[in-house]
């Protein structure tokens, strides 16, 4: 390695290390995790060609501000634990934001080596270190403060503000309406993108730091806001219960079998285990032709899972073309490799119903792009009489979700007309002093890293509060 006073100097000849991924063909046919992550090597040879830059736009992209350059030289020096901590300094979820980031749009979107070639693969060296738990300082626990905070949701903003609760010396109970933890990291994204044992790992961690967890514990039903900060003699709770109720396409034949919802699909797979049916207890269609309806990642993931489940043709539907898709452009591309079909510029009319009953096919619109709509993305405008039918027998509406509505049944705080969370993008503070929340109950459903700063966020300044520390 190039040293300049004892100090190592960028790598600026060598090209970012290629994803190691599982062939193609091979993979599309089990769960098996996509990508094996870096080699120590690669790892240390990826690092060398970070620039250290002084004023790092990384950290600026990074939504939660990791200290990029501060790891990155840790690994280029082989010290991994170090190099950890640094990350803990600002996110605890290192292993699953390394895996699920968009850090395309985020840190390695602002790399300086992007622009004149390929950013550092800042994802990559984050999963690295974050795949090492074993390799972090302890961390720090505040002695006990004797007061008890309740937490709503088991997702990513929850299991990050219980965290930070505890090491600051809360007792700790998160209620969980599942029968585990992680929210969409277990029940939404799948195996092959995340897998269980990485997210086990984090809640397992949380327990060691002496956080509870109730599961099947629906709050809003079993308990709401005024009882858990009354009879239960909680001192505050902090509200995370995620974007989850599906969005409907309300078009005829909706409620035909075999017509799903992505989350009930993904869910019956990743949770329920349904590709190990009758060994477990859920069935799921297995089809010879899949139409997924999106464009997003839940649309990847729902397109992916499908293949994986042997059908023939998988096929992504979405109403405009490729580049317009929100979904990563990294999931879109292994979806492709996976042989994936993707038909752009159609709209779903109506799902048709076999003579089994069950559905048969879709009828959809032909759509072309016509001018930008506010989100500046041009607009679909259907195209007259260009009217066709997909042959399918499954079909999987992944079009988006709302807010979950037992934000309602919990109660005490102010909500918006769209049944979200009204609270404080800073602090999580809620219109009652004693509830605070984040997540996707408040933002609408956008992402892990994002839910997760929300509760970091909102841990801090709930310890202000509770302790005037
Ligand atoms: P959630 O993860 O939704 O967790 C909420 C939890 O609260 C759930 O466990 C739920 O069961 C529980 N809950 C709800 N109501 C109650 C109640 N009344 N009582 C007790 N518990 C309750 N983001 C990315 O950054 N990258 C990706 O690649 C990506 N892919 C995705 C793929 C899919 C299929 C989906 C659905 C989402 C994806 N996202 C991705 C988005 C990301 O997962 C979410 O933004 C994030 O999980 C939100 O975290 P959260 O903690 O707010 O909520
Ligand atoms: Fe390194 Fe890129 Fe961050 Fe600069 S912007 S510090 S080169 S990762």
């Amino acid at each position: 390695m190039p040293e300049v006073n004892g100090r190592w100097v960028a790598d600026m000849k060598s090209a970012r290390q290629a994803d190691n991924e599982e062939p193609a063909e091979e993979r599309a046919h089990d769960f098996r995790p996509v990508d094996r992550g870096f080699t120590k090597e690669m790892a240390i040879a990826e690092a060398q060609r970070c620039l250290r830059c002084k004023k790092p736009l990384c950290v600026e992209g990074c939504p939660v501000n990791i200290d990029i350059p501060g790891f990155i030289e840790k690994i280029a020096e082989e010290k991994f634990g170090e190099g950890l901590d640094v990350i803990h300094e600002a996110s605890m979820l290192p292993a699953i934001c390394g895996r699920v980031c968009p850090q395309e749009t985020q840190c390695e979107g602002v790399c300086i080596r992007g622009k004149k070639g390929q950013p550092v693969a800042i994802g990559q060296l984050e999963r690295f270190l974050g795949d090492q738990p074993e390799l972090a300082s302890q961390p720090q626990m505040s002695p006990s403060s004797g007061k008890r905070v309740a937490v709503i949701g088991s997702g990513p903003s929850g299991i990050t503000c219980a965290g930070e609760l505890a090491r600051n010396g809360f007792d700790v109970t998160v209620f969980e309406a599942f029968f585990t933890g992680g929210g969409v990291l277990v029940y939404g994204i799948p195996e092959f993108r995340l897998p269980k044992a990485v997210v086990k790992r984090e809640i397992d961690g949380l327990r060691e730091m002496g956080v509870k967890f109730e599961y099947n514990a629906v709050m809003g039903n079993l308990a709401d806001a005024e009882e858990l900060l009354g009879e239960k003699g909680f001192d505050a709770i902090y509200v995370a219960t995620g974007a989850g109720l599906p969005k409907f396409l309300n078009i005829p034949g909706e409620n035909l079998p075999n017509v799903f919802f992505a989350n009930e699909y993904l869910t019956r797979v990743n949770l329920m285990k349904a590709n190990q049916f009758p060994e477990y207890d859920t069935p799921t269609k297995r089809a010879k032709t899949v139409v997924v309806f999106g464009g997003g990642n839940v649309a990847m993931d729902a397109v992916r899972t499908a293949k994986r489940l042997g059908a023939e043709r998988a096929i992504i539907a979405y109403r405009r073309t490729e580049d317009e898709m929100p979904a990563r452009k990294a999931e879109l591309h292994h979806a492709k490799a996976e042989s994936v079909e993707v038909m752009p510029l159609v709209s779903p009319l109506e799902f048709l119903k076999g003579e089994d009953g069950n559905v048969c096919g879709v009828r959809v619109q032909r759509m072309e792009l016509g001018e930008p709509d506010a989100s500046g993305r041009r607009r679909p405008v259907p195209i007259e009489d260009a009217i066709e039918e997909i042959p399918c027998d499954v079909a999987i509406s992944a079009i988006g979700t709302n807010a979950n509505p037992f934000a309602k049944k919990i109660g005490g705080m102010e909500l918006n007309k769209w049944g979200y969370i009204i609270a404080d993008e800073e602090t999580g503070r809620t219109s009652n002093p004693r509830i605070w929340a984040g997540g996707d109950i408040v933002t609408g459903a956008a992402t892990v890293i994002l839910a997760m700063g929300a509760g970091k966020k909102a841990a801090a300044d709930m310890t202000r509060v509770l302790l005037g520390a």
